[in-house]
């Protein structure tokens, strides 16, 4: 279990350094923004379902593998990372749209890349932000479908510690430390997935709230999570225990369609286990 959150404490923080984060364009990362490490505020941690925003512009500029970009004051976009993608959408300034290719966490501040010119656009104009929510919202339930994988799994076989999650809609999947003994790799797909099945109808809230240093050893009897001014994010499903994270979430499980078990993969003594969600 202290690996487990060891994983996470990763997942939460933002040490992201500009070289790191360029390479960061299509795979799992095990950086994600968190909530007062970055210096845009960042609007989806607490709204899943907000599509749309209006923003300053506090800095532009481009670089070499990405392009063109955008630096706001606050965003709605969710920087690709923690096993998460990329939101994408338009920003609309002075009429005019700019197609948002990709969002990334570069030092503390959210680089929006743009898709073509912004030699028109000035530092201090407003820009109206809208993501695709379709997107947004495959996202959120892959990932919180994985949150719940993982707490099923803990029941079903806790000889394995999870330590890395691929949450895009191209084959999701979660790893874990440890060879599956508990079970046939069959058995846990049956008893997994008619799990799953049961907690979705249950329509279990995911509950995202910030604690204290206090309520983060309470609660996942661990402080090596990095905190900022005294504050950690934690998601809990149920009884399952709570996770440090800085993704995006449902707000119910009765969002899900359904959760289950594709494929379980022995691995040189790990376990890979890839799910569909939606
Ligand atoms: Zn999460």
């Amino acid at each position: 279990m202290q690996k487990k959150l060891i994983f996470y404490a990763f997942l939460f923080t933002t040490s992201i350094k500009a070289g790191e984060a360029m390479e960061v364009i299509d795979e799992s990362s095990e950086h994600v923004p968190s909530i007062s490490q970055s210096n845009t505020k960042l609007l989806y941690l607490y709204d899943t379902y907000n599509g749309e925003h209006s923003s300053k512009i506090i800095r532009k500029g481009s670089d070499q593998k990405k392009g063109n970009f955008f630096i706001l004051d606050e965003t709605i976009f969710y920087p690709q990372g923690g096993g998460q993608p990329s939101d994408t959408g338009v920003f609309v300034i002075n009429d005019k749209s700019y197609n948002v290719s990709f969002a990334s966490s570069v030092e503390g501040v959210v680089h929006h890349y743009i898709e073509g010119d912004i030699s028109n656009v000035e530092v201090g104009q407003v820009a109206l932000l809208k993501i695709n929510m379709e997107k947004r919202l495959l996202h959120a339930k892959i990932h919180t479908g994985g949150h719940l994988l993982e707490g099923v799994l803990e029941k079903f076989a806790p000889e394995l510690v999870g330590f890395k999650g691929y949450h895009f809609p191209e084959g999701p999947s979660v790893e874990f430390k440890g060879k599956l003994t508990s079970l046939s790799n069959t058995q846990l797909i049956e008893q997994v997935n008619l799990s799953l099945k049961e907690m979705i109808l249950k329509k279990h809230d995911v509950i995202v709230k910030e604690v204290d240093l206090e309520g983060l050893k309470k609660l996942c009897g661990n402080s090596d999570v990095p905190l900022n001014d005294n504050t950690a994010r934690i998601v809990t499903i149920d009884k399952f225990k709570p996770i440090p994270c800085g993704g995006t979430h449902i707000k119910n499980l009765s969002e899900l369609k359904s959760v289950s078990i594709r494929k379980v993969q022995n691995n040189k003594g790990n376990t890979k286990i890839s799910y569909i969600a939606n």
